[in-house]
């Protein structure tokens, strides 16, 4: 948890009603919260915090690109996002987030370490649907499929067998094939019939 100490607000000690943060999210945040889904990405993020007598509003402003897979070529792809979410913090016995509007910080820390909120608003704001732009998508890969996927097989720029040595290493499959006793036993009842 040391590498996202400078994510920790100490709420207790805000002086101001309306203070403001702003995190430049890279690569290293990424990688420092070893997070699943999104690994690469620059992202700045808008934090500000209105204290009430017994509260807190916690507005994040999120604005920026994350590296995310193309749902049609699967290569990487720039993925804008912009959102805005917010949560209320009150202090009580012991932390508590069940209610993901209304988080409960034990009130002697009056800390919260808001890395892995700014992670899931920038998790939720990718579009369920992400792909390049007509056109932009990595062609070697797009062409083979769209061949792979046409009936006709009268366009002749990229015949099946080349498709096929680089989606599948044959050789590895062979190999499987003829140190497996099974097949063996599979080729004598073919050749029996
Ligand atoms: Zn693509």
């Amino acid at each position: 948890m040391g590498k996202l100490s400078k994510y920790i607000v100490d709420l207790k000690g805000l002086q101001e009603n309306v203070t403001q943060y702003e995190y430049i999210l890279d690569n290293q945040f990424f990688a420092d919260l070893d997070a699943p889904e999104v690994q690469k990405g620059k992202v700045t993020v808008s934090l500000t915090i209105k204290r009430f007598s017994n509260a807190f509003e916690l507005l994040f402003q999120t604005e920026g690109v994350v590296i995310v897979q193309c749902d049609r070529c699967l290569d990487e792809m720039e993925q804008p996002i912009s959102s805005e979410d917010k949560f209320t913090v009150k202090f009580g016995a012991k932390y508590d987030d069940e209610n993901e509007s209304l988080i409960v910080i034990p009130e002697e820390e009056g800390t919260l370490n808001v890395a892995w909120f700014m992670y899931e608003f920038i998790a939720l704001a990718i579009p369920m649907k992400h792909v390049h732009p007509s056109g932009k998508c990595n062609n070697l890969v797009s062409k083979k499929l769209g061949k792979l996927l046409r009936t006709s097989s009268n366009d002749e720029d990229l015949s099946e067998d080349d498709f096929m040595s680089e989606v599948v290493d044959d050789s590895s499959v062979d190999e499987e094939r003829a140190i497996d006793p099974r097949w063996n036993e599979l080729k004598k009842i073919f050749d029996n019939n």
